[in-house]
């Protein structure tokens, strides 16, 4: 093996990610008086919470009565009942004060005619525990409240002094004495090693889009977090569940707003046909997303996909008067032209379902501390090692995650973990020494893969993973396709010994960067298809043909995987059904969130 000399960089708190969940751990941490360093493969402003759209939920009542209460009942019910009831009264109790601070950090908030902070409607966010009218909870900065969010993060943690390590990459995690002591991490630029020791390591990776073929998610979001996690021996939670989006366009994922198709748009097979008037007479192309999702997957699968793979749907909107296009939905007229080359006033856009959030990931209690589960201790803490945002599973979001809930968990759970990590992390005090066993192990692990020598490209491996997920994990799934899965993703596994990486350098070699995320992907989709396949009912975003209910005696609780190499090993653990506070303290009446039919 080569030798790799590292530099030893010693801080209390190394955060690894600088999205929306990143930054504001890095914040909260450098302001409780802890030595933090941000470690982050991109420009922390181009982690892909830059792009989110719509806003981020919180009960300010703005714009109409709301209560936090109400807020919790829709997160509880949006989870299909499989999110941890002490974690959603967190998220919905403290969302006003996560979204004040913002505000006071300076996110550049759209206003009302008083200056309040605007809030928007949101799907299924409601009034009266479910009973009343649609709320308006969302807070947006117009159409960009994720870029104005990391813009503001970002300002806010340099001026508290955070350092930032940019365009490191982090290959894996150091654990000493069932601890986690630091980070390895791979400079991209210069090809230097970095060894991150500290009393506390948080993962911000964010999601595992692209273990699909179709993913609205940027290209960097490659599970690092849950990788490194599955590679220290611990598992991943609820994995199954994974949302999709009906209308992302094809090969590039970018997503076409659902307001395409309540402009008028509809969707058509290979014979022309508009399909959603057989599955849904009522509402048509307008059905919910996971219906849609479900009926474009049916066609495909049935044969009648258009494209020369027939693997796609039209989407088609040349009906729609050019002024109408321009008015109302000039960025997605855009959009396609740019990422399909189509003139949506002549031509249909191609799309697929695509994958959009992934509601699994690290299991965490709602301080953000990493759980290593056993049967007699299901909340066992694994100390110095938090997980938030989309690479965490709190859990908020269960099976099923609303609009807007994901931006608010960012913001809440990276607070939470700082104020917890403030509690238990000494400031100054000494580092346990460099685990130099560890740091050989990761190492070695990265030098087999810089000079991988065997058939497979990773392009073409990363290829086949993604068409398997796309088929067999997908929206619509049944014993037999998700059986198939297994069987495929075990095979696709195993051929990451037969990689062939072309590019020997270290400075900025993409050929490694992206066999290295190969690498992390691949625990990911394996725990996702193999949890699902397990999964005998249909919760939240796992729907199972052959096993169409709920099934909360058997089912309500969350599934683990422990992934080694290409072996998974499943577990369970329960569901928190408790709430943090007494309903004689102000606090929720069970019987409001108690189980029942999840209609809308
Ligand atoms: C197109 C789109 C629109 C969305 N719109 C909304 C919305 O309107 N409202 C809402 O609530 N949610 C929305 N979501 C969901 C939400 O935006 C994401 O769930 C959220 O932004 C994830 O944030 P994060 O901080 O967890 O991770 P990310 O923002 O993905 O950041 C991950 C960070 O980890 C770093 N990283 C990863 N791996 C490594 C490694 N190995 N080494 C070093 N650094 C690493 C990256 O550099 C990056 O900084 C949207 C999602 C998409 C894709």
């Amino acid at each position: 093996m080569t030798a790799y000399p590292f530099e030893v960089h010693e801080y209390d708190v190394v955060v690894v990610g600088a999205g929306g969940a990143g930054l504001r751990a890095t914040l909260g941490m450098a302001e409780q008086g802890l030595r933090t360093a941000c470690v982050t493969k991109v420009f922390p402003t181009r982690s892909h919470t830059v792009a989110a759209q719509g806003g981020i939920a919180a009960s300010l009542s703005n714009m109409g009565p709301d209560h936090w209460q109400w807020h919790m009942y829709d997160t509880v019910k949006g989870s299909d009942w499989l999110g941890d009831t002490d974690a959603m009264e967190y998220l919905a109790r403290e969302a006003p004060k996560a979204v004040y601070e913002l505000e006071h950090y300076g996110v550049p908030f759209s206003r009302t005619e008083e200056g309040k902070i605007y809030q928007r409607p949101f799907g299924g966010h409601t009034t009266e525990f479910g009973e009343g009218p649609p709320v308006q909870r969302t807070c947006a900065a117009a159409d960009r409240t994720g870029h104005a969010i990391l813009h503001t993060l970002y300002g806010q943690s340099l001026k508290e002094k955070a350092e930032f390590f940019i365009e490191y990459f982090a290959i894996d995690l150091i654990i000493t004495d069932g601890a986690c002591t630091g980070v390895v991490a791979w400079k991209l630029d210069d090809g230097t090693i970095h060894v991150f020791n500290a009393k506390m390591v948080v993962l911000a990776t964010g999601g595992y889009g692209r273990a699909y073929f179709s993913a609205t998610s940027a290209h960097t979001c490659t599970g690092d977090g849950g990788g490194m996690v599955a590679r220290a021996g611990l598992p991943l939670q609820d994995m199954e569940f994974v949302q999709f989006h009906p209308t992302g366009i094809y090969g590039a994922g970018v997503l076409i707003t659902e307001g395409a198709r309540g402009e008028g748009g509809y969707l058509t097979n290979s014979e022309g046909e508009r399909f959603m008037e057989r599955y849904a007479p009522t509402y048509k192309d307008l059905a919910s997303r996971d219906v849609v999702s479900r009926c474009m997957t049916i066609e495909i699968r049935e044969g009648r996909g258009v494209g020369e793979g027939k693997d796609h749907i039209h989407l088609n909107l040349s009906h729609i008067p050019p002024a109408t296009l321009h008015e109302r939905l000039p960025g997605i007229t855009e959009s396609a032209r740019i990422f399909s080359g189509v003139d949506v006033t002549k031509e249909p856009i191609p799309v697929l379902p695509t994958v959009h959030y992934n509601m699994g990931g690290i299991p965490t209690n709602y301080w953000g501390e990493v759980l290593n589960p056993t049967a007699d201790a299901p909340d066992a803490v694994f100390p110095g090692l938090m997980a938030v945002g989309e690479a965490g599973c709190a859990s908020v979001h269960g099976a099923n995650r609303l609009g807007s809930n994901s931006l608010i968990d960012l913001v809440v759970f990276g607070r939470a973990a700082a104020i917890r990590a403030g509690q238990i992390v000494k400031p100054g005090a000494a580092n346990v020494p460099v685990n130099k066993a560890e740091v050989d192990r990761a190492l070695a692990r990265f030098d087999g893969l810089r000079h991988a020598k065997g058939n497979v490209a990773t392009a073409d491996l990363r290829l086949e993973m993604q068409k398997t997920m796309q088929a067999d994990a997908a929206v619509f799934r049944t014993d037999k396709t998700l059986a198939e899965g297994v069987e495929k993703m075990g095979k696709v596994a195993a051929k990451m010994d037969d990689l062939k990486v072309t590019d020997r350098s270290l400075i900025w070699n993409s050929d490694l960067m992206e066999t290295l995320e190969l690498a992390n992907l691949m625990p990911n989709a394996l725990a996702t298809i193999t949890a699902a396949e397990a999964r005998k009912e249909s919760r939240g975003a796992h729907a199972h043909e052959d096993w169409p209910n709920r099934d909360d005696a058997n089912w309500r609780k969350h599934s683990l995987a422990w992934v080694d190499g290409a072996k998974v090993t499943l577990g369970y653990r329960p569901v928190h059904l408790e709430p943090l506070t007494k309903p004689e303290q102000g606090g929720i009446d069970p019987k409001k969130i108690a189980p029942k039919a999840r209609v809308y």
